[in-house]
């Protein structure tokens, strides 16, 4: 995660914005998840915590 990446999500943080579930997704790597909304899936009927 870059320093941008890690900024953004600070903000969106602070805002109260809805958490970006992919982030602590245990399927958020290559093809184990093909579900358009990753990375940015605020709600997942596929999640499963890392
Ligand atoms: S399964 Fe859902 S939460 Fe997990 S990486 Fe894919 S889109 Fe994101």
């Amino acid at each position: 995660m870059n320093a941008f990446t890690r900024l953004w999500l600070k903000i969106r943080k602070k805002m109260s914005a809805p958490k970006l579930l992919c982030d602590t997704c245990l399927n958020d790597y290559h093809t184990a998840c093909t579900n358009p909304a990753r990375p940015n899936a605020t709600e997942c009927p596929d999640y499963e915590k890392r």
